[in-house]
């Protein structure tokens, strides 16, 4: 059914790939990650000017997370690309919870008509079933 899904059986798992980095890498990311964490809180809950700038220094924050992550120097493309496949899938960073290969819905983000869980990879919506919604 989720042949030509571009989602991956198994889940990116953020603490299994970090404990495989490297000191250097972890120090750089770990720095870009807790400005991101720091400016995102004081955008949300800080008037102008401190608002404003923080919702620009999370901005900046969140593209350098970005490239430290996964630019060069990063961790390795396996860590997140299956490419042992007939064409390469992602995993999905494992915060999500389950997810539906076919249509991409999770538990937070269901499919318009309400959907539940056929089986691990598969939302009722998907098989056409109607069972019960997500939660
Ligand atoms: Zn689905
Ligand atoms: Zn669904």
């Amino acid at each position: 059914m989720a042949d030509d899904s571009n989602i991956a059986t198994d889940a990116f798992d953020g603490a299994a790939v970090w404990a495989t980095l490297s000191p250097e890498q972890q120090a750089r990311i770990g720095a870009v990650a807790l400005e991101a964490a720091v400016a995102g809180a004081i955008a949300e809950y800080l008037r102008d000017p401190a608002g404003r700038a923080c919702a620009e220094a999370e901005q900046i924050a969140l593209g350098l997370l970005r490239e430290a992550a996964i630019g060069e120097g990063g961790m390795i493309d396996r860590a997140w690309i299956d490419d042992t496949g007939l064409k390469p899938r992602v995993r999905i960073p494992s915060v999500i919870g389950l997810v539906c290969q076919t249509c991409g819905c999770s538990q937070n983000d269901p499919c318009e008509e309400g959907c539940g869980w056929h089986d691990a990879v598969t939302c009722t919506a998907c098989v056409g079933s109607g069972e019960a919604a997500h939660g």
